[in-house]
């Protein structure tokens, strides 16, 4: 007969409900998976009060003594992006993750799967490069690498001997008494990036004939996944012998259960960690699922290992940023209410984040009829809350660069803000806007500073110089147009850096 066990842990930090059927038969195995997932920071944010993986190494070592059969996933999205991660090496190289990888080999991470963010890397050859360089194995089943026209699977250094990425790795665990249970972990991938190097198979149809192909070969099978929500369930709804998914791509925790397979997706930045407890009954071939929500803060003291690589990675950026004229452990402004910059919604709605780079271009660059921003430039994709420091600045806005006055007739600036609203809604051409609505009013019309856009006028609108160049998706038409782009700006002579801007207007605040 088989019998399934589950427990579950909603969003609360402890467990919300339980349904144990007593076990009939011998002895149990028991296991620990610590979950990650959306990391794209070493240390703490938040003033040091938040996350970091020297406190989620320590996290992990203690499960370890609680449980030798323990190991730690990362459900994708860590490469990219980053402030650090923009950055070059003295040889030239694009630091392009390296940091991220240094840390989480010293952190101790075993398995992780790919996230939307690591195929932002342009060279795939730097991609394979770091999945080299990564002592954790990496599987996903539903990415191929195009190259020379052939699709073929990423490929990773595993004991020196280079072997495609799988779709499904197994890791077994044993009992003190020599018992064993086969976890199978599939990795699986939501098509998101365009990138020419990367071929995309269907989610659900990949991932469900992984999951049948590993019948016989595994006694539990859990899905790693970096997917919407929506996704998720619906693959928990299609495969439901999968009594887990370590999940990701949403930025904030979240437990949810599709009948009694567990979801689980923790906060992005390890700000939160779940930590999965995990008991195999042989005879009766069921799984028990205890999921737990740990908040990761400075209660938590550092894995010295694991700190060191930290501290020479920021060493190294802090002095960068240094040279570049920023205090990056500055604290400009605090955040009683968090600004939102999470990818997703910073490039469809207007957000709180957006609404403040605005108004500090208008600080900068007063008297213009409209302020906007395209949305890729703010690459944060997190919230900020509490203390902001000048490094969550150069973080949010990595690539820097002037902001210009431009003169612009109606009918552009018209088409423009059409063009952010539809074709470029979803991307990082999408507008946040001061003074413009960003979308059209009951009758059609597209208002500024309250009023119809008067086609035959022309408006002075202040942007980043790289969308007045003509340089963001759909707007090259923009490129044409005069525009004045001063060393410094506003009454305190700042230089002319959307960062700089930035920094000065918080610390008005
Ligand atoms: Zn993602």
């Amino acid at each position: 007969m088989k019998i399934r066990l589950w427990l579950w842990a909603g969003l609360l930090l402890s467990l919300s409900a339980c349904r144990v059927h007593q076990p009939t038969a011998e002895e149990p195995i028991t296991f620990n998976i610590l979950q990650i997932n959306d990391v794209y920071e070493i240390s703490p944010l938040e003033g040091g009060k938040s996350g970091g993986l020297a406190r989620v190494a320590t996290v992990k070592r203690e499960l370890l003594r609680e449980n030798p059969n323990t190991i730690a996933v990362l459900a994708g999205d860590f490469l990219s992006p980053s402030f650090i991660g923009t950055l070059k090496m003295d040889d030239g190289e694009p630091i392009a993750g390296l940091q991220m990888v240094e840390t989480l080999n010293a952190m101790g991470l075993d398995y992780a799967t790919f996230g939307n963010h690591e195929f932002d890397l342009r060279n795939p050859d730097l991609l394979q490069k770091r999945i080299h360089q990564s002592q954790f194995r990496y599987t996903c089943c539903n990415v191929l690498r195009v190259k020379n026209g052939q699709e073929q699977p990423f490929t990773q250094l595993v004991n020196g001997i280079e072997q495609p990425i799988p779709d499904h790795l197994i890791h077994t665990f044993s009992s003190p008494g020599g018992q064993q249970v086969r976890v199978a972990l599939v990795g699986v991938v939501l098509p998101f990036n365009k990138q020419p190097y990367v071929k995309y198979l269907p989610v659900e149809t990949t991932f469900r004939q992984t999951v049948q192909k590993l019948k016989g070969q595994a006694d539990i099978i859990i899905g790693l996944t970096h997917l919407t929500i929506a996704q998720d369930m619906a693959l928990a709804e299609a495969t439901p012998e999968v009594p887990l998914f370590i999940g990701g791509h949403d930025h904030n925790h979240m437990g949810h259960y599709v009948e009694q397979t567990v979801i689980a997706k923790a906060d992005a930045n390890a700000k939160t960690v779940y930590i999965h407890r995990i008991t195999w009954y042989p005879s009766a071939r069921a799984t028990r699922v205890r999921s737990t929500l740990k908040v990761i803060d400075d209660q938590i003291a550092d894995d010295p290992a694991t700190l060191a690589v930290v501290q020479k990675w920021e060493a190294d950026v802090f002095s960068r940023a240094e040279k570049m004229g920023y205090q990056p452990r500055n604290v400009v402004m605090y955040a009683t209410e968090p600004l939102e910059c999470t990818e997703t919604i910073i490039r469809s709605t207007q957000t709180n984040y957006g609404r403040l780079a605005t108004e500090a271009f208008r600080a900068a660059m007063p008297d213009a009829d409209v302020y906007w921003i395209n949305s890729g430039a703010m690459r944060l994709d997190d919230r900020l809350a509490g203390a902001v420091t000048e490094f969550d600045v150069l973080r949010t806005f990595p690539y820097g660069g002037k902001i210009v006055k431009v003169q612009l007739p109606g009918n552009f600036l018209e088409d423009a803000l059409r063009i952010s609203m539809t074709q470029n809604r979803g991307e990082g051409g999408y507008f946040q806007l001061l003074n413009a609505a960003s979308e059209p009013d009951a009758q059609g019309r597209w208002l500024v500073g309250g009023q119809p856009i008067d086609k035959a006028r022309v408006y002075t609108v202040v942007m980043p110089l790289f969308v007045a160049e003509g340089k963001e998706a759909n707007l090259s038409m923009l490129g044409k147009f005069p525009y004045d782009a001063p060393e410094k700006v506003g009454d305190r002579q700042v230089r002319n850096d959307v960062r700089d801007i930035i920094i000065a207007y918080m610390k008005g605040l």
